[in-house]
This record gives C-alpha cells, sequence and structure tokens, in this order.
C-alpha cells in the first residue's frame, strides 16, 4: 500500500514547481509591459507574494523530507518563456498577457484547494495553514486579473484607435 503522505509530497513539489513558473511569468510579463503601468505594479507586487509562496513550499517540503525538483522547475520555466514568446508576437500583447494570468491564477487555485483538502484528511496543520494563505493571495490576484481584462481590452481599443502604442 502506497503512503498517503508520498502524495502529498508530490503536490507539494508539483506546488512548488508551478511557483517557479508563476515567478518566470510574472517576471517576463512586468519586464515586457510598457504603457500599461497598472498592470506591471499588481504583477510586481504578485511577483513579491509568488516568491513567498515559493519559499514557504520549500520549508514545508524539506521538513517533511523532501527536496524541489530541478527538472520539474525547468520544465516550468521553459513553459512560461514559449508563453512569452507567443505572446509577444502578437499585436494585441496586453491583452494574451492579461488572459494568460488569468488562466494561470485559476491553475494555482486549482492546485491550493488539492492541497487544503489532502491537508486537511491528513491532518497536517502546517500546510494547511500555508496552503490556505497562499490561495487567499492567488484569489486576490485572479479577482484582479477578471476586473482588468475588460478594462485593459477598452485601453488597448482606445490607444489603437488614438495611435498610441498599444501592443504592451
Ligand atoms: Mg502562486
Ligand atoms: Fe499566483
Amino acid at each position: 500500500m502506497s503512503d498517503p503522505r508520498s502524495d502529498l509530497m508530490d503536490w507539494l513539489r508539483d506546488a512548488h514547481g508551478m511557483e517557479q513558473q508563476a515567478e518566470a511569468m510574472l517576471k517576463a510579463t512586468a519586464a515586457r509591459l510598457e504603457n500599461y503601468p497598472e498592470f506591471k505594479a499588481r504583477i510586481e507586487e504578485h511577483l513579491t507574494e509568488t516568491q513567498g509562496q515559493a519559499e514557504r513550499l520549500t520549508q514545508c517540503i524539506e521538513a517533511r523530507g523532501g527536496d524541489t525538483s530541478i527538472v520539474k522547475d525547468m520544465t516550468g520555466r521553459m513553459a512560461a518563456g514559449m508563453q512569452g514568446l507567443g505572446a509577444s508576437m502578437a499585436s494585441d500583447e496586453v491583452v494574451k498577457l492579461a488572459i494568460a494570468a488569468y488562466h494561470f491564477e485559476h491553475l494555482e487555485i486549482a492546485s491550493y484547494r488539492c492541497l487544503i483538502a489532502a491537508a486537511e484528511a491528513l491532518g497536517d496543520a502546517e500546510v494547511l495553514r500555508l496552503a490556505t494563505a497562499t490561495l487567499a493571495e492567488e484569489q486576490a490576484m485572479a479577482d484582479w486579473c477578471a476586473n482588468w481584462i475588460p478594462v485593459v481590452t477598452r485601453k488597448f481599443i482606445s490607444r489603437t484607435a488614438n495611435d498610441q502604442s498599444a501592443k504592451r
């Protein structure tokens, strides 16, 4: 019989790889943005939160005798790079980046809901506390993106109509 604690460890490591990918995506997004300062500021704020989330996961993983997966982290970074490259070739890059950010936050929300349920089932108070705190940050970022998507779409259209640089 397999140990459900090894499943919890797998999910913690998956979450850590996901946060490495998040960090790469957020850095790349912030670096691209020029004409949308409120988007850039929120991305940079969430980048700081993301680095804290990854650090809390690392501590949880190491305290339970695991290590963080270098292979998975590299895969995540490459995926983040490819996504950024795809958006950068689009004339509506800023809109694509907003949609991608919304999408990614929901992947994170799903992952932390899984971790919370697993921590509850296994009576792991530390993982429960960490995952609950992080979920709140992801939900706040997802909510911000949900509100931002129509705003940025209108800004993009307006800048385009006024011959201002709109792409990013
Ligand atoms: Mg995160
Ligand atoms: Fe996030």
